[in-house]
């Protein structure tokens, strides 16, 4: 069994934050099979292989919960080296296979074509299409961010990718960064729904009290 260990930072049992997966941080969960969440930014491939080895952690599953470049870029590299089965929303293939890139906003695009510019579409073993369990983990449609945005709930805790940025400043996603601000605000509202007693985003700290701050969050607009 996975102990705490230097190289990952344990949120939960269970549940671990990486920290070299470059802006976004990839999760660890320890479910019915080690499953990454979101696969770093290009070129991390081998800073997160390391980590994870240093845990002594082979992964059988990488969930990407969208398709920006800071979640998807080593997604290649890291099925190569594990043998996970790469797994992503349906509803976020065009954004992942790239088809959709000429209907986003111009400045949505012109980032990912900046930071994709060097990495391959990476390859998808398994398409979930709407909500969906892999083995112990839900999957939750949380469109908004992006169109087929998901979050993953497990154990109590959310996992919830560019759904929301937890830490001190718990708060929306950046809405420059947000497709459609208002889908992003049912999105939310559907994981306060599930009651949390958790939460870890890409880019900020975990927050435990996930419910009564995500309540808080909700009522900024309600
Ligand atoms: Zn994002």
């Amino acid at each position: 069994m996975l102990t705490h260990n230097r190289a990952v930072d344990l949120i939960a049992p269970g549940l671990f934050r990486l920290t070299r997966g470059g802006f976004a941080a990839p999760h660890l969960v320890m479910a019915d099979v080690p499953t990454l969440v979101d696969a770093g930014a290009p070129g991390r491939g081998p800073a997160i292989e390391r980590e994870l080895g240093a845990a002594d952690i082979n992964i059988g599953r990488i969930v990407l919960t969208h398709g920006d470049p800071d979640h998807i870029g080593a997604s290649d590299y890291l099925r190569a080296v594990t043998g996970a089965e790469v797994c992503a929303a349906l509803a976020e293939r065009p954004l992942i296979d790239r088809s959709g890139w000429p209907a986003m906003p111009l400045r949505r695009r012109l980032l990912e074509r900046a930071l994709l510019r060097e990495t391959a579409v990476p390859t998808i073993d398994r398409w979930i299409d709407g909500p969906a369990v892999l083995g112990s983990i839900d999957v939750v449609p949380t469109p908004g961010h992006t169109p087929g945005h998901i979050a993953l709930n497990w154990n109590g805790w959310i996992l919830a990718g560019d759904a929301f940025v937890t830490g001190e400043r718990f708060r929306e996603s950046l809405w420059f960064f947000t497709i459609d601000r208002e889908t992003a605000r049912r999105s939310i509202e559907a994981l306060l729904a599930l009651a949390p007693r958790g939460a870890s985003s890409s880019h900020g700290r975990p927050i435990d009290r996930a419910t009564e701050r995500l309540q808080a969050l909700v009522d900024t607009w309600r």
